[in-house]
């Protein structure tokens, strides 16, 4: 199934790409993907490389010069003509290499990377260097008086000729790159690296499969986000990740029955992120994956904690937060049991949270992820329900034993003359009680709200009303105000 869903994103080329290119040149350009005309030669037969270098040494993989020796060509070419336009650096990047050595293995993942890097020697031509900089980013220095506008045909040139279908294990792989170039103001080899890099996220930003021309004026967001990237890939090993809780009440009973889990990031210079600040750059390098298995882990490992500490019953419930990346690439399954058997909390505990959205991009591949997971025996959660795209039809479909109400339409509820409001949540909850679901809201901001929704028969809730999301040391400061003892006598 998961080699179906990377084969149904890269066999399937993206229709932004394809065709006439609406090219942006002198910042983005599309490729349009047609099919190369040369075939390259086997790297081993190609002289790689005929200047010597004192830095650095070959890529067993690829034969290509690896990181350290292209950086110190890049330091001689610089060093020989530092002058402003004189060298350029491309950079390539695989689009969703990360699904193909997720889902197809290394091994795998390695013949890729040797047959591109022998179509990108062949397709660069005899007057470049090119280099593999490491994992599947691909280099190329280009020296001269044109550098800038050789440097942005070869890419365009490049991103076409990679652009192919690659026969990788007995599966047909359409891979496409996305490239970046920079051409340097000055002799720094680092800043013309770093430029390069940034180029190539925004060619990613920009819909993959295409190139990017560093650019200061629209770059410096990119820049932003690309700190954010790299540091996001260490945060999990530094520990600078963290999850708040949020109470859910019983909004009869007022107990509270659950907690909500959201994540936060301590950057080490920017202080407390919030997940807006750093979830979507997550998503789109994949590395959510790692930062959800982390999530479920530590949400279901401070639960149990709880639990044996008597701060909370034995049927509290912890709820996480789902992303798509996570539904349909991860191993989504197999984390949610590694959790549950290494806190040794019960599947019951656990609820997990998706919107409609995530479900909705790949319904087919959701429903078995789903049912895998209802079979588990956790719960299974609509966030945000009704702010994606409908799921009406699928909602009988799918394994929801909860409906949360999205908090724009607890928003608008502000009391008894907003007649329209009011029928939007009652139908809501209406739609929810109907399919026998627990229905849930989020964002309740003040008493009528929290009143007119328990009036409603909705079961639980969360906001700023009842508590915001808190660190966990908080999180038992204010179970203790609640009273403990009430919720004990319920379980
Ligand atoms: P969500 O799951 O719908 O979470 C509710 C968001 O509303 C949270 O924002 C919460 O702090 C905020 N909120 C709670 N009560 C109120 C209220 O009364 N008024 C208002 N205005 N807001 C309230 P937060 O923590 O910024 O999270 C935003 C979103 O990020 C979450 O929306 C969820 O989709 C995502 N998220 C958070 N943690 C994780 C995670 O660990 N993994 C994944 N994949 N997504 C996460
Ligand atoms: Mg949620
Ligand atoms: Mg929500």
């Amino acid at each position: 199934m998961l080699v179906h869903a990377v084969l149904d994103a890269m066999v399937r080329p993206r229709a932004s790409g394809m065709g006439a290119p609406t090219l942006e040149r002198s910042t983005v350009g599309a490729t349009a993907l047609d099919r190369p005309s040369a075939t390259p030669s086997p790297v081993a037969e190609r002289p790689v490389f005929t200047r010597d270098t004192r830095r650095g040494s070959f890529d067993p993989l690829t034969g290509l010069p690896d990181r350290a020796m292209f950086k110190a060509l890049l330091d001689r070419a610089l060093g020989e003509d530092g002058a402003a336009g004189r060298v350029a650096v491309l950079f390539f990047d695989i689009d969703r290499f990360k699904l193909v050595n997720d889902t197809l293995g290394h091994t795998l993942g390695d013949v890729l990377l040797s047959s591109l890097a022998a179509r990108f020697l062949a397709a660069a031509g005899d007057d470049v260097f090119v280099g593999r900089l490491g994992g599947d980013e691909f280099g190329a220095i280009v020296q001269g008086d044109d550098a800038g506008d050789r440097g942005i045909a070869l890419a365009e040139q490049l991103t076409h000729a990679l652009s192919h279908t690659y026969e990788v294990g007995g599966h047909e792989l359409f891979v496409t790159t996305s490239a970046g170039v920079a051409v340097n103001e000055n002799p720094s080899t680092a800043d013309l690296l770093r430029k390069a890099d940034i180029a190539v996220y925004r060619a990613k930003a920009h819909g993959r499969a295409r190139f990017a021309v560093f650019d200061p004026e629209i770059d410096e967001l990119s820049e932003d986000r690309l700190r954010l990237d790299s540091g996001l890939r260490r945060a999990v090993d530094r520990g600078q990740l963290t999850l708040h809780y949020q109470p859910e009440h019983d909004l009869h009973s007022g107990e509270v029955v659950g907690m909500e889990a959201l994540i936060r990031w301590n950057h080490p210079h920017r202080g407390l992120l919030m997940p807006a600040d750093f979830l979507e750059i997550a998503e789109e390098s994949g590395e959510i994956v790692r930062i959800g298995a982390w999530a479920l882990g530590q949400a279901c490992e401070y639960l149990r904690v709880l639990i044996s500490d008597g701060h909370v019953p034995g049927d509290f419930t912890v709820a996480v937060n789902i992303s798509a990346t996570e539904l349909l690439h991860g191993d989504l399954v197999q984390n949610v049991s590694d959790a549950l058997h290494e806190s040794g909390l019960s599947a019951a505990n656990l609820k997990l949270e998706l919107t409609e959205t995530v479900v909705m991009r790949d319904v087919g591949l959701s429903i078995e992820t789903l049912n895998d997971l209802h079979v588990l025996g956790v719960h299974l959660a609509i966030d945000d329900f009704g702010t994606g795209y409908s799921s009406l039809s699928y909602i009988h479909k799918l394994p929801f034993d909860t409906l949360k109400i999205d908090q724009s339409f607890v928003r608008p509820l502000t009391g008894p003359g907003d007649e329209r409001a009011l029928a939007i949540v009652a139908s809501i909850v209406y739609l929810g009680k109907a399919s026998m679901m627990q229905v849930t809201a989020e964002g309740i901001e003040t008493a009528w709200q929290h009143d007119y929704l328990r009036a409603l028969g909705v079961h639980t809730g969360q906001g700023y009303f009842l508590s915001p999301a808190v660190p966990p040391i908080e999180f038992e400061a204010y179970l203790r105000d609640q009273g403990g003892s009430a919720n004990l006598a319920a379980a």
